[in-house]
Order: structure tokens, then C-alpha cells, then sequence
């Protein structure tokens, strides 16, 4: 039986709860999900390397290991969705400021590829005002976000701050 995988796309530095609970759910609609870092191979930017987001989300994604598949990718997602012959491409919406940028890019790569479909799951509402980028600036602050990321994220956090 053909599987039928959908893609997660994101920068994902660090993953957090909000991720995971997409992942969680969009493992309910499909059997895989490709949980893709999206990077910039002459720009690399972020606080961890590709190497460093893979690792943290095969820990923290070890309970369903079987149904998820971690990768990164340049170049174009619609490319990379066929590639791996994805039939969906999730997305988390989160407050309304998502909703703007979210729904210009599921134009384009409709306009792009009418053949994979883009779905967005609600974040839940604990972690709607969560992202990697304000966990990162509280926790490099020396602020406490570990509520918003599993612990063994929150901790690889504390350490890089203190170094
Ligand atoms: P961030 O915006 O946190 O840096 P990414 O660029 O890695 O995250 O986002 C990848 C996808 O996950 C996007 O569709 C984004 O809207 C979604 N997402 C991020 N955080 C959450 C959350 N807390 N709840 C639901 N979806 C989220």
C-alpha cells in the first residue's frame, strides 16, 4: 500500500512544543510526515546548525520515530514535496500575523504545483503564542521558557547561552 506522506516545512531552530503538537496531529490525517528544515546553503543563518535541529527533533519525535522522517532541503518546497512524493505540505497557524505570509506562500506553491495541496492545522491554543524565535530571546535573557520546548531542547538552549 503506497503511503501517503505529507511534508512539514520550517526553520525549526529549535523545534518546540507548537511543532510537535502539529506534527502529533498531522501524523492523525497521514501515515509520514517529512519534517523538513528548510535552509540556505550561502546564507546559513540561525542559532543551531542543520545538524543540531536534526538531532534535537530525532530525540524529541522518538515516540512516533516509525512515522516521522527528518530532512532539510534548498531550493524550491514544491520541488522538494515531489521529490519526496508528498501529497501535502502542513503548515501550523498560529495568531492572525501567521495568517498573511502563510496564505501568500500556499498561493504561490499552488500556482506552482496544483497537484500538492497545502493544509494548515490550528495551533493549539496553549501554544499559540509560542515561537523559536521569542524562546529564544527570553531564554537568552536568561528567562525561563521551558514550558514552550521539551526539556531536552530547553536545555541544549540553556548551554548555548551560557557559552
Ligand atoms: P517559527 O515561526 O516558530 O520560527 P518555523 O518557521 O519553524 O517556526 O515554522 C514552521 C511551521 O510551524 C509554520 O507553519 C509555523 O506557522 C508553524 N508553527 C510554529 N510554531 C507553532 C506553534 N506554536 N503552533 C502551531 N504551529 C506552529
Amino acid at each position: 500500500m503506497n503511503k501517503r506522506r505529507a511534508v512539514y516545512p520550517g526553520s525549526f531552530d529549535p523545534i518546540t512544543n507548537g511543532h510537535l503538537d502539529i506534527v502529533r496531529r498531522a501524523l492523525s490525517l497521514v501515515d509520514e510526515v517529512v519534517i523538513a528544515i528548510a535552509y540556505n546553503q550561502e546564507k546559513p543563518s540561525g542559532l543551531f546548525d542543520v545538524a543540531e535541529r536534526i538531532e534535537l527533533i530525532r530525540a524529541v519525535t522518538a515516540p512516533f520515530a516509525k512515522k516521522v522522517k527528518i530532512d532539510s532541503f534548498h531550493g524550491l518546497l514544491v520541488d522538494y514535496a515531489r521529490k519526496v512524493g508528498a501529497v501535502t505540505i502542513i503548515r501550523g497557524l498560529r495568531a492572525v500575523a501567521d495568517f498573511e505570509y502563510e496564505f501568500q506562500m500556499a498561493s504561490m506553491n499552488r500556482h506552482l504545483a496544483g497537484d500538492v495541496e497545502t493544509v494548515f492545522l490550528m495551533a493549539d491554543e496553549q501554544y499559540f503564542y509560542t515561537s523559536s524565535k521569542l524562546v529564544k530571546e527570553v531564554m537568552s535573557f536568561g528567562g525561563d521558557a521551558s514550558a514552550f520546548v521539551p526539556p531536552v531542547v530547553a536545555k541544549r538552549l540553556r548551554k548555548k547561552f551560557k557559552s
